[in-house]
């Protein structure tokens, strides 16, 4: 489905999570060429979603329950839109992806709440804008697959997929040799490895770029961030994950890049401002002038730097990795896990060190189902959750 010679009509998975409000701040600066009609969000943010659904007048509004429709409805009182369907839950979700007028479904909520409508989105024909890495993650194969029966576009916004994405436009993963995956090396990049053990999550939480949700910034503290990457792009790209290499470049400014079999390396620059993967996503194929993100200064900026990874720092990379191959469960349960261990963290349930630890623990109980389908995916995310709420309640000395 082309996206460009007409409006693009967006439908906003997680309208006001930081992906949601960015890109809410990209159709407010376009709209002439953007306009919104649906958006979705959570109980905790129902003031925000009234806001948003006053301004933007959308045609159908999600939300997780029936009490919240009320409370929606109370909030919007005499400025509720005469023809707004309030929806809730993931039938909800799911309208909202496959929203006939419709054309462009954005995908920013977190976590693995986001298969299932972007399934449905993919089987409906919808382009992606892909911002929910989980979804890749967990339930690649089939999403990928099914995108390619039904044609239709899957878009990063994932700032490093999206640099690889504009780099290989006009080439064929036959092309490549290696991607080259950039990360920040996140807040604990110059900690040594016994400091590391007395992190709080104060420290946790403060990223030295990139302006994210709590999750993903515990993710990038973690680096499991960057291991949920390489097995996004092993997906997203079909390449094996062996080709697929982690560079550290603390300045966030190479976004990632493709070494071509010639040699060559091709890789896209700019500001870490998560609005320009979003604004090219947006309006992809055509490039359109913005004016929200700043220009890159590469004069003031004077140098960039590189270095490899420490897997021994960081071991949920290397979890990551070791998994990344696979086309079995593997993965989604590495992700479920991963989101109830660091919820469980951002709640004060354990300590920063126990994360890595009860990640394994959880994939070394799992038997993994091979090629699996939708199915077999649900249940490996219900059983690892449901494994790492356990390991979470655990007395530590028994993990
Ligand atoms: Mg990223």
């Amino acid at each position: 489905m082309p996206l460009s010679n007409t409006a693009t009509r967006i439908s906003l998975l997680g309208s006001t999570g930081s992906i949601g409000l960015q890109t809410l701040d990209i159709v407010e600066s376009h709209k002439d060429h953007l306009q919104v009609v649906a958006l979705c969000a959570g109980s905790n943010s129902l003031e925000k979603l009234c806001a948003q659904t006053i301004q933007f007048e959308p045609e159908l509004v999600c939300v997780p329950n029936d009490a919240d429709r009320e409370k929606l409805i109370c909030l919007l009182g005499a400025n509720k839109p005469k023809k707004l369907d309030i929806v809730t839950g993931e039938a909800g979700l799911i309208a909202a992806a496959t929203l006939p007028n419709c054309n462009l479904v954005v995908t920013g909520v977190v976590g693995a709440i986001g298969i299932k409508p972007t399934y449905a989105a993919v089987r409906a024909g919808k382009n992606i804008a892909l911002a929910n890495k989980e979804t890749l993650v967990a339930a690649g194969s089939v999403i990928m697959s099914e995108a390619k029966k039904q044609g239709v576009k899957i878009i990063p916004v994932d700032s490093e997929h999206s640099a690889i994405f504009q780099s290989l436009q006009g080439y064929t993963n036959n092309d490549i040799d290696f991607l080259w995956l950039t990360g920040s090396g996140g807040p604990f990049r110059s900690w040594t490895l016994a400091q590391m053990e007395n992190a709080t999550k104060s420290d946790a939480l403060k990223h030295p770029n990139w302006s994210m949700g709590p999750k993903i910034t515990i993710d990038s503290a973690t680096m499991m961030n960057k291991g949920l990457e390489i097995i996004e792009a092993r997906w997203l790209f079909n390449l094996s994950a062996k080709k697929i290499k982690i560079l550290i470049h603390p300045q966030s400014v190479l976004h990632s890049a493709v070494e071509f079999k010639d040699g060559s390396i091709v890789g896209q620059m700019g500001v870490p401002d998560m609005r320009l993967p979003i604004h090219f996503a947006l309006f992809y194929p055509e490039r359109v002038a913005s004016t929200l993100v700043p220009r890159l200064d590469l004069v003031k900026l004077g140098s960039l730097t590189f270095e490899a990874p420490d897997y021994k720092k960081f071991p949920c990379l290397l979890m990551a990795q070791e998994v990344a191959e696979s086309n079995t469960t593997l993965p989604c349960v590495l992700n479920a896990a991963n989101e109830v261990i660091v919820d469980s963290f951002l709640k004060d349930l354990l300590p920063f060190k126990q994360i890595p630890k009860l990640l394994e623990a959880v994939l070394s109980l799992h038997k993994p189902a091979r090629n699996p389908d939708l199915d077999d995916i649900f249940e490996a995310d219900a059983w690892s959750r449901k494994e790492a709420f356990r390991l979470v309640q655990a007395p530590i000395s028994s993990i």
